[in-house]
C-alpha cells in the first residue's frame, strides 16, 4: 500500500519540487499551502508523514506541529529557511522528526522522508531492507564494531558514538552531546567534544580510510551519516 504524504507549503515552487521527488520515490503526495488546510487534511486520517513549512500564511509550523502532537504521533518533518529557527527544533521541545534547512535537495528529502517512516516503525513493508550501517553496538559488551572491526573506544568516545548512532542523520548540538555522553558536562570544555569526536575519526579511518561516517555541521554539531 502506497504511503501518504502531507506537504504543508506556500511556496509553490518548492511544493511543486517536493511533490515531484516524493512521487517519482512511489509516495503518494498531497499538498496544502495553510495551516487550516493542513487541519483538514489530517482529520481525514491515512496521512504517514507531515512534511512541514515554519513560515505559513496563517499559522507557523511551530504551533501547528504541537496541535498536531496532541492528537498525533504522525512523523513530521520541518522546512525552515532561517538559522534561528534551527536551534529551536534541534532543541526537540516541538516534536519534531527531522528538518531540511533550504534550499535543500529533493533526493535528499525523500531520502529523509524514508529514514524517518523507518525509524517510527512506519517504513514500506514490501521495500527490500535498508543497507544496514557498517556500524554495530553490542550491547553485552559495549563495544562498537565498525565493518566487523571492534573500535577501541575511550568511554566519553564510546557513549559519543552511541549518541551519534541513535539518530542517525539528526543533528545533534555539542550542548547535547555533551548532555549524553559526559558524566559531569559542567566540568569539560565546550571543544573537549571536538577533541574527543578528532579521535573517534582518526579510529574510524583507521578501519577505513575511505569514508568518514561523521559529519560536521558548522555552527551546529554534529550529525552521523544515514545512509551507506
Ligand atoms: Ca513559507
Amino acid at each position: 500500500m502506497e504511503q501518504r504524504i502531507l506537504v504543508v507549503e506556500d511556496e509553490t515552487g518548492i511544493a511543486d519540487n517536493i511533490t515531484f521527488a516524493l512521487q517519482t520515490e512511489g509516495f503518494a503526495v498531497q499538498c496544502c499551502t495553510t495551516g487550516g488546510e493542513a487541519r483538514s487534511c489530517l482529520a481525514e486520517g491515512g496521512v504517514d508523514l507531515v512534511v512541514l513549512d515554519i513560515g505559513l500564511p496563517d499559522t507557523n509550523g511551530f504551533d501547528l506541529c504541537k496541535e498536531i502532537r496532541k492528537v498525533s504521533d504522525v512523523p513530521i518533518i520541518f522546512l525552515t529557511a532561517r538559522s534561528e529557527e534551527i536551534d529551536r527544533i534541534v532543541g526537540l521541545e516541538i516534536g519534531g522528526d527531522d528538518y531540511m534547512v533550504k534550499p535543500f535537495s529533493p533526493r535528499e528529502l525523500s531520502a529523509r522522508v524514508r529514514a524517518v517512516l523507518r525509524r517510527s516503525g512506519r517504513g514500506a513493508k514490501d521495500s527490500g531492507a535498508p543497507a544496514g550501517s557498517p556500524l554495530a553496538i553490542d550491547p553485552n559488551r559495549k563495544i562498537v564494531t565498525y565493518f566487523g572491526t571492534p573500535l577501541e573506544l575511550s568511554r566519553t568516545e564510546f557513549r559519543l558514538l552511541e549518541a551519534l548512532m541513535s539518530r542517525p542523520g539528526w543533528v545533534f548540538s555539542r550542548d547535547q552531546l555533551m548532555e549524553m555522553a559526559w558524566e559531569e558536562p559542567e566540568a569539560s570544555l565546550d571543544r573537549t567534544v571536538d577533541t574527543h569526536i578528532k579521535t573517534i575519526r582518526a579510529k574510524l579511518r583507521a578501519v577505513r580510510p575511505d569514508i568518514n561516517p561523521i559529519r560536521t555541521h558548522r555552527g551546529l554539531g554534529y550529525s552521523l551519516r544515514e545512509s551507506w
